[in-house]
């Protein structure tokens, strides 16, 4: 299972297919991608191996951020409707995620009795909590920082917020994730290996932190938004 995220300059489509490519070898049963545009977010999943992705992707949409992922299934059947990027029910917040949430059966008693699932997945609670407390705090870093606080167990998140094309929201706690910095594009993945096409610079994220990823920043919070500042390390790369 494997995360891949971008937001810059090109097109993302062939990064986020290319990285997810790199990351077969953690294994997977299904895997998505979801990228945002001017006409909102497009999203693509598939049961199966990455060519049937990359076939599955309509070419012809043009979008410069984006989130794919593999999924190794833990909670519910591989299938299409279980694949990831999952979304909230309005369609605002689209989320990707390793991991297992163990208190997720409690977030949903707590919070969501209102909310319709469609996946038999622990993640889709957690874009849909990302949607009730927007509802309260009507910021998303906010919303996100207060989601996050909730979760036990382990998570690799990646979120996008159809309303915001400037910003890619991650979180991580037990489960791998780094950032990659680019000249006026940033990447995320589960291992450099998925991205060091697109650069070797890498700034690595400890647990519970949130990171805020723009085209031309990148902003590391602690659970209590006190930002964080880090120096990037050079990937080595071999063959
Ligand atoms: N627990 C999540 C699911 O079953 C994520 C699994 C993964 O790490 O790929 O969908």
């Amino acid at each position: 299972c494997g995360i891949v995220g971008y937001i810059g300059q090109n097109d993302s489509k062939n990064i986020l297919l290319n990285g997810l490519e790199k990351l077969e070898y953690r294994g997977y049963d299904s895997a998505g991608i979801a990228v945002l545009n001017e006409d909102g977010v497009n999203l693509t999943k598939v049961k199966g191996r990455i060519a049937t992705l990359k076939e599955s992707v309509d070419a012809s949409v043009h979008a410069t951020m984006g989130i794919g992922h593999t999924r190794w299934a833990t909670h519910g059947i591989p299938s299409i409707i279980n694949a990831h990027p999952h979304q909230s029910t309005s369609g605002r917040f689209t989320i990707v995620h390793n991991g297992v949430i163990e208190n997720y059966q409690d977030l949903k008693r707590e919070y969501l009795t209102d909310v319709t699932f469609l996946s038999e997945t622990d993640t889709e609670v957690i874009v849909h909590l990302i949607e009730k407390l927007y509802g309260q705090y009507q910021d998303t870093a906010e919303a996100f920082r207060q989601a996050m606080n909730l979760l036990k167990g382990s998570y690799a998140i990646g979120m996008i917020d159809a309303e915001d094309a400037e910003t890619l929201y991650v979180s991580k706690n037990k489960s791998p994730l780094l950032i990659g910095l680019g000249e006026g594009f940033n990447v995320i993945a589960s291992d450099a290996m998925a991205t060091l096409k697109e650069t070797d610079q890498y700034l690595e994220i400890y647990d519970k932190e949130i990171v805020l990823v723009g085209r031309n920043y990148v902003e590391i919070q602690k659970l209590d938004g006190t930002v964080v500042e880090r120096q990037p390390y050079t990937a080595q790369i071999d063959a």
